[in-house]
């Protein structure tokens, strides 16, 4: 069976996870602090904060961020549950901007539409790997004084191109945090794993204050326990101080070592990514029933990163349903899925906030014809052939 997507795990990767395995350090460990320090070096982030995965880092960017319970923050339907279930956990209110129906993401527009008095924050999702529009994003958000997050949970090792030049998802000025995702079917994999990105230092330090219980342990921070003198007031090496509430979302050794391993291959799984994608374009293009991925800038197709293959199918034109298209895809060991539900749709959405449909009409049609196709660095060249079959032989069993 071809998955829609999957890790692709080296010799390399096991000698790393092993060292690890057998050094002084599970956790908290230089496994940590190295895959900080290299993907920080790799975006151009000032600092580079690992967590247990991409949902826990966006938790971390909208406590860290300063969101407020009770404040709105604008996101994306088309997108995971996470982009706004992060929203909901600090008691702020998830709202959704409809999208460009070429790429998938935050339509500015919209964006600016959808803007109310109470709304102090936008999550961006760079949609399968294309950047969402940050610099009009951002500029609007910043002329609301409103703090911005890119969920590049897609997009990891991708640049984004803006007045004749490429910046690194993570490093460029349009995002005040970003987020990464070392999930599995993600582009470089701890796991489970994630990475907040940052160049603001009172966010930095609040950010991993917040992944270990909301704990420091810099004496020169210290705000002491109420009392004056005597043992209580020792201020020893032991001594540590909870400033915040925050929560376990360390990362280990181990998943870094991994990471770390990966990293040193990730231009290679893009390049290889980005080769799928080209002969999935030629093999598809200019099909009646078939809309290929559509790039917002073209100058992108090279610095994308392709987290998936998205097309948009006409099941009516086919004569069938989508169930009965992906049992045909399975049939031939071809494996499909559907991204995204609109998340507003979802029932506590629904229940909670009282999200109705239509609310993104473009991001409804978008999941209505949604089907993204097999794309990972393992895939042969026999895959990808079988893919391609397999595709264009559901025309040839059209119903009419
Ligand atoms: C995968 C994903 C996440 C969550 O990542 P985890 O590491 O699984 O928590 C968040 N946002 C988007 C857009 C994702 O695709």
């Amino acid at each position: 069976m071809i998955a829609y997507g999957k890790q692709l795990i080296s010799q390399e990767d096991v000698a790393a996870v092993e060292r690890a395995l057998l050094s002084d350090f599970l956790t908290c460990g230089p496994e940590v602090e190295a895959f900080e320090t290299e993907i920080a070096a790799r975006t151009g982030a000032k600092h580079a904060i690992a967590a247990c995965n991409a949902t826990a880092a966006l938790h971390l960017a909208v406590m860290a961020g300063g969101v407020k319970r009770g404040e709105r923050v604008l996101t994306s339907p088309n997108t995971f549950l996470a982009s706004a279930n992060c929203v909901a956990y600090a008691g702020a209110i998830p709202d959704f901007v409809d999208i460009n129906t070429a790429s998938g993401n935050m339509d500015p527009k919209e964006l600016e539409c959808r803007w109310k008095p109470d709304t102090t924050a936008v999550i961006a999702v760079d949609f399968a790997g294309q950047a969402a529009n940050m610099p009009e994003i951002a500029a609007i958000a910043r002329r609301n004084g409103a703090l911005v997050i890119e969920d590049a949970a897609h997009s990891v090792g991708g640049a984004l191109f803006h007045e004749g030049a490429f910046h690194q998802i993570g490093g460029h000025p349009w995002a005040d945090i970003t987020i990464f995702s070392f999930h599995p079917v993600k582009t470089l994999t701890t796991g489970e794993g994630g990475m907040l990105l940052t160049s603001n230092d009172e966010i930095a330090a609040r950010a991993r204050r917040l992944r270990t219980h909301g704990m420091e342990r810099n004496a020169g921070l210290f705000q002491g326990f109420g009392v004056e003198s005597g043992p209580l007031a020792e201020v020893g090496p032991w001594v540590y101080e909870m400033q915040d509430l925050g929560y376990n979302y360390r990362i280990t050794d181990l998943q870094c070592a991994l990471g770390r391993a990966q990293l040193g291959r990730l231009d290679s799984f893009l390049d290889r990514r980005r080769s799928i994608v080209a002969e999935y374009n030629a093999a598809f293009d200019g099909l009646p029933w078939l809309r290929t991925p559509r790039l917002e800038r073209e100058e992108e197709r090279e610095s994308t990163s392709w987290h998936l293959y998205s097309t948009w199918m006409d099941f009516e034109w086919l004569g069938r349903s989508r169930t009965a298209v992906m049992a045909e895809l399975r049939d031939k060991e071809v494996g499909s899925q559907v991204l995204y539900i609109p998340v507003y749709l979802q029932p506590w959405y629904r229940r909670t906030y009282g999200y109705k449909p239509g609310y993104c009409p473009r991001a409804e049609a978008l999941y209505a014809g949604a089907l993204s196709l097999p794309l990972y660095p393992g895939m042969t060249d026999r895959d990808v052939k079988t893919v391609i079959e397999a595709v264009l032989q559901l025309a040839t069993n059209r119903v009419c």
